[in-house]
Parts: C-alpha cells; sequence; structure tokens
C-alpha cells in the first residue's frame, strides 16, 4: 500500500520543516566521530536559545518527551521525597505515577480536566516540597498552565515543568520564570520527528539531585558526560545521530524564523482554527485566556453524527490527520495540532474547507 502525505493536525507529531527532512538524508555520522560531538554541542547550544536559559545542562535526551519526564524524575525525587504535581489532565498523571514509581511521597493538586490548574493550590499544597511539577501545555486538553506564580512562589522548592507542547509555539521562559528543570519533545511544535526529548537543569537542581539515579540509562550524571561540552566524552550509549541532526536542523529553521514569529505564527493558526471550529457548532474545551494555539480540544456537536467516521474520511480523501478526544473526552471532543511547520494558515483553511465537504 502506498502511504500518501498527511496534513499532520494531530496532537503529535507535526510536519517536520523542509531543513529536517534534508538533514535527514544527509550521510551518517559516528555518535563519537569529532563533526558529531561539534553539532551536538551546537544542538546544545539551540536549545538554550530556545529553552531561554543559560543552564549548563541542557541537552537532548535519547528516546520522546516520556524519556525526558522520565529523566527529569528519576534524578529529581527518590524514596520519601515529597513533590507536588498538579493533574489537570492525562500528562499531569502521568508526571504522578513516576513519581509515586520512584518511591516520592507525591501530592497530588487537582483540577477538572479543561481547567487550568490554581498555581496558590500547589503552592499550599505542602509546606516544604522538594519540587513542584506541572504541565504547561495540557495536550489532552488544550489547557495552558500558569507558570511564572509557581517559579515566583516556590520558595526553596525546585520548579519541574513539562515543556512537550509549548516549546516553540508559546512563551516559555526557563530562566524567566525560575524554572529549575524542563523537558519537551521534538515532534510538536519544534517540527521534528518523535525521537528526543530536550531537557535542561539549573545548576540548583544539579546540586539537588538523588545520589544514585535508579535508571542507569536515564542517569543525568552519566548522560552528561558524553554528552555536555567539556565534559570527558565518556561513552555512556549510541546516541541517535541522525534524529540529533534533524533536530539540529530544525532548531535552526525556528532560530532563523525567530521565536516570537512562531509564536505569532501559531497564536494566529490556533485563533482561525478555533473561530472556524466555533462557526461550525464546536465548542473550544478551555476557557479563554488558557487556549493553546497549537493544540485545540473541541467538543464535536451531535449533528456530526458518528465523529469516528469524519476523522476517518478526512484522513483517507484529504490526507489530513485529526486526533480523537481521550480520557474523560474519548469519543466526544477531537484535539487538532496546529503545530511546528504545520501551524500555517493555508492547513486551517484545507482542515475546515475539508470538513465542510465531508459534512455536506
Ligand atoms: N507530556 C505532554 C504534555 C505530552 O503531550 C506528551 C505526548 O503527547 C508527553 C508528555 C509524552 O511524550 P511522548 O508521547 O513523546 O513520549
Amino acid at each position: 500500500m502506498a502511504i500518501g502525505e498527511r496534513v499532520l493536525m494531530g496532537p503529535g507529531p507535526s510536519n517536520p520543516y523542509p531543513e529536517v527532512a534534508a538533514a535527514l538524508a544527509r550521510p551518517l555520522l559516528g555518535h563519537l566521530d569529532p563533526d558529531f560531538l561539534s553539532l551536538l554541542d551546537d544542538t546544545c547550544a539551540r536549545l538554550r536559545t530556545v529553552f531561554r536559559t543559560t543552564n549548563e545542562l541542557t541537552l537532548p535526551i535519547s528516546g520522546t518527551g516520556s524519556a525526558g519526564m522520565e529523566a527529569a524524575i528519576v534524578n529529581l525525587v527518590g524514596p520519601g521525597d515529597v513533590i507536588v504535581v498538579g493533574v489537570n489532565g492525562a500528562f499531569g498523571a502521568r508526571m504522578a505515577d513516576m513519581a509515586d514509581r520512584c518511591g516520592a511521597e507525591v501530592v497530588a493538586v487537582h483540577a477538572p480536566w479543561g481547567r487550568p490548574l490554581d498555581p496558590q493550590a500547589l503552592l499550599d499544597a505542602h509546606p516544604q516540597p522538594k519540587v513542584i511539577a506541572a504541565v504547561h501545555a495540557e495536550t489532552s486538553t488544550g489547557v495552558r498552565n500558569d507558570i511564572d506564580p509557581l517559579g515566583a512562589g516556590k520558595g526553596d522548592a525546585l520548579l519541574l515543568v513539562d515543556c512537550v507542547t509549548s516549546l516553540g509555539g508559546i512563551p516559555v521562559e526557563v530562566d524567566g520564570w525560575g524554572v529549575d528543570v524542563a523537558y519537551s519533545a521534538t515532534q510538536k511544535c519544534l517540527g521534528v520527528p518523535p525521537g528526543l526529548a530536550p531537557l535542561t537543569v539549573s545548576d540548583r537542581a544539579r546540586e539537588r539531585m538523588v545520589e544514585r539515579s535508579p535508571s542507569w540509562y536515564l542517569d543525568l550524571r552519566l548522560i552528561g558526560d558524553y554528552a555536555m561540552a567539556g565534559s570527558p566524552r565518556r561513552y555512556h550509549h549510541t546516541a541517535p545521530t541522525a534524529m540529533i541532526s534533524a533536530l539540529h536542523a530544525g532548531l535552526g529553521a525556528l532560530l532563523d524564523e525567530g521565536l516570537e514569529s512562531s509564536w505569532s505564527r501559531h497564536a494566529d493558526g490556533g485563533a482561525r482554527l478555533q473561530a472556524g471550529l466555533a462557526a461550525r457548532g464546536f465548542e473550544i474545551v478551555a476557557p479563554d485566556g488558557h487556549r493553546l494555539p497549537q493544540l485545540t480540544a473541541a467538543r464535536v456537536p451531535a449533528s456530526i453524527g458518528d465523529e469516528a467516521k469524519v476523522r476517518r474520511r478526512l484522513l483517507d480523501d484529504f490526507g489530513i490527520e485529526i486526533g480523537a478526544g481521550v480520557g474523560e473526552m474519548a469519543g466526544r471532543a477531537w484535539r487538532i495540532g496546529c503545530m511546528g511547520h504545520t501551524a500555517r494558515s493555508r492547513n486551517v483553511a484545507l482542515l475546515l474547507a475539508a470538513l465542510d465537504e465531508v459534512l455536506a
């Protein structure tokens, strides 16, 4: 079966930037080749720019966004450590689960799916947590959680933030907001295929990492000894060199465009999409002021009928992939991405026109 080109408008992956496809087609380098190591150093420098941080320990973890989440958690909390986790969707719940598996004392602070977290509730949840954790952009509901107040009020705690769906698409200010550890993923607003998890760790957090991470593969000290500029470059694992080259190219495309331009391109695409959906009877799940432009969760009107059939026709007849609802919204909402290279008004116009034709 020949598989046709897709317009990827699900919750991820997005379409990669053309520069990324070119990088993937280049000859492969070995993981200890000096040319590769300088490309890796440059990739880490670009990540610092995109995360808006000067953190020395900033690098891509080999694995998807969940590997970034797990790398952060296994290095930050061990048995008995208190971690406050905001849970208002599937990914906050995943963070809490991972911390629980590390033996940490997890204090979960819930908000209903589709509503933002109350930052003060997280700050008040425990008098002396080691870590406060939240998801910036909840991909399961399209809600943006406020991070700035958590950094301002964290006191002695470390602030851990999931930036999987936010980095590159909306403002992320690691140093400006007082974030100690942040991770992302390549396949969303960075416009690179899935497979790497950019991660950054403040010096303050490095000093307070657990003695010995229970995961060998995700031990940040061991990874840093290979991946960081100026480190001994000790072999740890065979780095996915083609993917790192793809990330380097994707970050290059993003920085050539300019972070602010990328944010406004995402804002524009999301606004057009949300207005178009509302005009067709969809209800945007997230409240005004907390809507993500890059990921819209919208309740499907009853007039649509079998929503799965409509999504399938968009895919089969127009090559457009959109996402199903998850958790409490399964079968009742769609999740439509407008991220990375996909975040352009022409793709929004195509989707809305295709939707009109399928529904006619
Ligand atoms: N965190 C958020 C907010 C996500 O949206 C996702 C994936 O969609 C993840 C974590 C996990 O990333 P991955 O599926 O790349 O492992």
